[in-house]
C-alpha cells in the first residue's frame, strides 16, 4: 500500500524508520522544505508545499495513496486542515498523529492563552526579559511589545525584519537537557518563558527548568483539529492503525 506521511516531527521520523524496512508499504515522507538542513531520512522524501488542498488531492490521486498520515507538528494547523480537506475530496483514509499536550504539574506557574497575540499581552505592562521558544514565524505580536527584552530560540533564523528590536537569537534544535535549559535561563536572566504547547520529550526540559527556578511560563494552547479525524498519540499507535488498515479492504 502506498503511504504518504506528512512530516517534520519526531513522530514522523520514527514512523519513517519503522516503515522503511516493511515490505507491506511503499511510503514517502513529505517535508515542508522550511528547514535548511533537514535530518537524513530512511525513506524517499518529497519537499515543499503541494499547492493547497487541491494540490495535495492531486498528489494523492496521482500516486495512488492508500493512507495519508498527518504527522505534522500540532501547530502546523494549515497543513492539517488541507490534509483533512484533500482526504475528504479523494476518499483517502486519513490518520492524524498528535502527541499529547503537556500538562501543568505541581510547582508550575503557567498562564494558558489561546494564541500568540494573547501571549504577548500576558507578559504584562512591566518590561521583562523573555525567552521566546515559539519558532520563527509568529514573532510580530512580541515585536510590537517592544518594552521587553527577548531571547528568541528557533531552529531557523527569522528574517531580520521580524526579529524584535534588540532580541538575542539562539539557533538550536532539540532535544535539550534540563541542566542546559537552566543554564540558559540563568545566563540570560530570563523572567518569563513563552512557549507553544507542543508536547513531547525533546523540548519539555525547559518546563522542568522553569519549575525548578520558579519562573512563570506563558503556554499557548494548540489550534483545534478538524472535526471527525481519526487521531493517535504516537508512531507505535500509527503503525498498529496502518497494519489494521492494510489488512482491511477499502470501505469495510
Ligand atoms: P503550516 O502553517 O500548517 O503549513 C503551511 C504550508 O506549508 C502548508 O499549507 C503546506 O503548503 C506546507 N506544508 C506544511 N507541512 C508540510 C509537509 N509536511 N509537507 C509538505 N508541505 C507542507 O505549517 P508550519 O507551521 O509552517 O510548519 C511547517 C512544517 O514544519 C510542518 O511540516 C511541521 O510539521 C513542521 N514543524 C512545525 C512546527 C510549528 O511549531 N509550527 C514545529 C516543528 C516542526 P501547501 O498548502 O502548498 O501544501
Amino acid at each position: 500500500m502506498n503511504v504518504l506521511i506528512l512530516g517534520g516531527t519526531t513522530e514522523a521520523s520514527a514512523l519513517a524508520r519503522a516503515l522503511a524496512g516493511d515490505g507491506r508499504y511503499s511510503a514517502t515522507l513529505s517535508l515542508a522544505g522550511v528547514t535548511q538542513r533537514p535530518l537524513p531520512q530512511p525513506l524517499p522524501v518529497r519537499s515543499g508545499g503541494f499547492g493547497g488542498p487541491e494540490g495535495l488531492a492531486r498528489y494523492l490521486t496521482e500516486h495512488a495513496i492508500g493512507a495519508l498520515i498527518d504527522a505534522t507538528h500540532p501547530f502546523a494547523a494549515q497543513m492539517t486542515r488541507h490534509a483533512a480537506a484533500a482526504a475528504r475530496a479523494t476518499g483517502t483514509t486519513l490518520l492524524v498523529v498528535r502527541r499529547p499536550p503537556w500538562q501543568a504539574e505541581p510547582g508550575d506557574r503557567w498562564t494558558e492563552v489561546a494564541d500568540m497575540a494573547a501571549a504577548a499581552q500576558a507578559i504584562g505592562e512591566a518590561p521583562r526579559r523573555v525567552l521566546l521558544t515559539i519558532g520563527q514565524k509568529d514573532l510580530a505580536p512580541f515585536a510590537a511589545e517592544n518594552r521587553h527584552r527577548y531571547v528568541v530560540r528557533a531552529i531557523e533564523a527569522p528574517g531580520a525584519a521580524s526579529l524584535p528590536d534588540g532580541a538575542v537569537l539562539i539557533q538550536a534544535r532539540g532535544p535539550f537537557a534540563e541542566a542546559d535549559e537552566r543554564r540558559l535561563l540563568l545566563e540570560h536572566r530570563i523572567e518569563v518563558i513563552v512557549t507553544k504547547n507542543s508536547g513531547g520529550a525533546a523540548t519539555q526540559p525547559k518546563l522542568s527548568a522553569a519549575r525548578a527556578l520558579r519562573l512563570p511560563v506563558i503556554m499557548v494552547a494548540r489550534p483545534a483539529l478538524p472535526d471527525g479525524v481519526a487521531t493517535v498519540p504516537g508512531a507505535a499507535a500509527a503503525l498498529a492503525w496502518l497494519a489494521r488498515h492494510a489488512a482491511t479492504p477499502r470501505g469495510v
